[in-house]
C-alpha cells in the first residue's frame, strides 16, 4: 500500500479524487481530496459539467419548441386548405384543374424540347453519314 505524500511514515487510506495523490486519514480534505485547491478544482469542473448539461437541455427544449411551431404552421395550412375547399368547392376544383393544366403544359413543353433535341441529333447523324459516304467515295 502506498504511503501518504505528506507523511511518508503513514499508510495512505485513499488517493485524491482530483490529482490522484495518495493521502492519509489526516490529510483527507472533504472526504476525497488532498488539498483545498484540488477540492476547488473538482468543484469547478463539476460546475462546468453541470452548466454544459443545462445548456444542452435548453437547446433541446428550443428545438422541441421549433418543431412544434413548424407542425402547427403545417397543420394551420392544411386546415386553411380544407376550409377553403369546403367553402368554395367549385373554385377549389377550378384551381385544381388550372394547376393540373399547368403541369400538363409544362410536360408538353418538355416533350417538345426533347423532340427538338432528337431532331437536331438526327440531323447531325445524317450529316456525319454523308461525310462518311463522301469519304468512302474518295477512297474508291
Ligand atoms: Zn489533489
Ligand atoms: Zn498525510
Amino acid at each position: 500500500m502506498a504511503v501518504c505524500l505528506n507523511h511518508t511514515d503513514t499508510p495512505a487510506v485513499t488517493s485524491c479524487a482530483a490529482c490522484g495523490k495518495p493521502i492519509c486519514e489526516k490529510c483527507v480534505v472533504a472526504g476525497a481530496y488532498c488539498s483545498a485547491e484540488c477540492q476547488a478544482k473538482a468543484d469547478l469542473a463539476a460546475g462546468r459539467t453541470h452548466q454544459m448539461m443545462e445548456g444542452k437541455a435548453r437547446t433541446d427544449k428550443k428545438n422541441k419548441a421549433l418543431k412544434t411551431v413548424i407542425f402547427l404552421i403545417l397543420l394551420a395550412a392544411a386546415a386553411a386548405g380544407a376550409y377553403y375547399y369546403m367553402q368554395n368547392p367549385k373554385k377549389a376544383k377550378n384551381h385544381f384543374n388550372e394547376l393540373s393544366g399547368t403541369v400538363k403544359n409544362a410536360g408538353k413543353a418538355v416533350g417538345k424540347r426533347v423532340d427538338e433535341a432528337k431532331e437536331r441529333t438526327n440531323k447531325r447523324l445524317n450529316q456525319d453519314s454523308r461525310y462518311k459516304k463522301n469519304a468512302e467515295k474518295l477512297v474508291k
